[in-house]
């Protein structure tokens, strides 16, 4: 038995699973693959290679190319002429790389925790593999890889030796979990909130909490739900798919429900800026002191929901408070970067009014000149003009001392801004933004950059970096 191949991954289970025509020599059906991957560049000897038809590239054209990297074999939406291997003829690559993940999925008895909600995925997977990391060989979304395309590369990444997946789901309508919740079969559901995402189509936080919950559907018999109890619609979830969900609770002002019993809580948070935060953990047999390193106090929520899968997956207290202070962010994710004394809080993957505030509150923490570098936020719906103005309004109130912004809507944001002491900056392009942010920085700034991912504001850490 070759230990590199996935098992039962031969191409004729594969073309079953797809729906696909197998078409190449006889002897090859039985041929196990070694992975998968719609990344031509990434294909390695024995590999599937799966072209997709993006915007720009077709996939197909780097069929070729892989063969002669050593591609056991190649799905294609068209005939082939002379293929230098094996083919499987499908209608759709993508549905096929879901069918497919799907299939493989259906083979591993690994543990697979699925996480989504409105916001805090990705710093809840990180800190749920951190904790794992303790006692298991963990495999985690790589980044943000959380849709129909990252979910299932993500299943197909799984390797014997891995003993728990950590997998980011996101969604932005109705269906869309569903999809993917049937390639992943979580046997562990965790929902971090319930926030106003994706508002053009999913409506309202009713609608949100709808579409998150077509989850449950495909949720392991004997699978366990972990929800946030600070949330009020996910309070009211008191059964799905014939499982109790467990809930924790952070102190934060809101009462905790009366008539829920508390898996986990947190309170005595002590927040240290920029160096993260102390917190105390209440498990049912003991408490434990906690330290996070990433700061924001919204981590609290983050390592309690960890503290919970934790306990699922049989950690002890301990071990799961040992992983919590090993959590790690990811680029462009509330990542410090220490440019000679300037201190950049690089947040530009993506933003909503949730997550804006919560990078604003970590920006109040930091000692010296306050420097707010926002940009619009996407998909919010009809009332985006006024949650625009809304984070202006909390970025003037959490004290920030000079605000530069870009974007259509934000100049609603700009106008939000203008009370107390902030110096507001308004520009209508990414380009005359950066030409006046870097001359204006001087050493022992912070400057947080955060905008929605399309407002393409890597580009203005890069710039800051770059000059500094
Ligand atoms: P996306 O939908 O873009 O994948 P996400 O749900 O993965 O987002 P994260 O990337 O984890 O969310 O977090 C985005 C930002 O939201 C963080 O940088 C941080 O500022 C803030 N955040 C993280 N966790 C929470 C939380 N539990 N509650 C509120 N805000 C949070
Ligand atoms: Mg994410």
């Amino acid at each position: 038995m070759n230990n590199h191949t996935l098992q039962q991954m031969t191409l004729e289970n594969i073309a079953r699973a797809c729906g696909g025509t197998y078409v190449g020599e006889d002897t090859l059906r039985g041929s196990e693959i070694t992975g998968a991957v719609i990344d031509s560049r990434q294909v390695e000897p024995g590999y599937l290679y799966i072209p997709i038809r993006g915007e720009r590239v077709d996939g197909h054209r780097f069929i070729p190319d892989v063969f002669e990297k050593g591609a056991l074999a190649v799905l294609s939406e068209e005939p082939l002429e002379n293929p230098a291997g094996p083919y499987i003829l499908v209608a759709s690559s993508e549905q096929a790389l879901k069918d497919i993940a799907e299939f493989y999925r259906s083979t591993l008895a690994i543990k697979i925790i699925g996480i989504t909600g409105s916001v805090g995925k990705t710093s809840t997977k990180e800190m749920i593999s951190a904790v794992l990391e303790q006692k298991y060989n963990v495999l985690k979304t790589e980044g943000n890889f959380n849709n129909e395309i990252g979910l299932p590369l993500t299943i197909l990444r799984i390797r014997r030796e891995h003993e728990a997946a950590v997998v980011e789901m996101g969604i932005s309508e109705f269906g869309e979990m569903h999809r993917i919740a049937k390639v992943a079969k979580p046997d562990i559901c965790v929902m971090t909130n319930i926030g106003q995402c994706h508002l053009e189509n999913l409506i309202d936080r009713d609608g949100v909490l709808r579409a998150k919950s077509e989850i449950f559907d495909f949720l392991k018999p004997d699978g366990h739900i972990v929800l946030n109890g600070n949330d009020d619609k996910l309070i009211t979830v008191s059964e799905a798919h014939g499982v109790k969900p467990i809930f924790y609770h952070v102190e934060d002002g809101t009462a905790p429900a009366a008539d829920i019993t508390y898996e986990v809580t947190a309170d005595e948070i002590e927040n240290k800026g920029l160096r993260g935060l102390n917190a105390v953990l209440h498990f049912p047999e003991e408490d434990c002191q906690i330290h996070e390193p990433i700061p924001g106090v919204h981590n609290v929520y983050n390592a309690c929901a960890a503290a919970c899968v934790g306990r699922i997956m049989g950690l002890t207290n301990e071990e799961i408070c040992e992983g919590i202070s090993h959590a790690k962010t990811i680029a462009g994710r509330t990542n410090l970067i220490t440019v000679g004394e300037l201190l950049v809080i690089d947040d530009c993957y993506n933003a909503n009014p949730v997550s804006m505030k919560a990078s604003l509150d970590v920006l109040a923490q930091a000692d010296g000149r306050k420097i707010a570098v926002l940009g619009d936020m996407g998909e919010l719906g009809e009332n985006e003009c006024e949650m625009h103005y809304e984070v202006g309004k909390y970025a003037a109130n959490q004290g920030v001392d000079v605000l530069f912004c870009c974007g259509t809507l934000s100049e609603e944001l700009a106008k939000g801004a203008q009370r107390g002491h902030t110096q507001v900056m308004y520009f209508k392009t990414l380009d005359k933004m950066m030409l006046a942010l870097v001359p204006y920085l001087r050493n022992g700034d912070n400057v947080l950059v955060k905008a929605s991912h399309f407002m393409e504001f890597s580009k203005v850490v890069e710039a800051i970096c770059k000059a500094w």
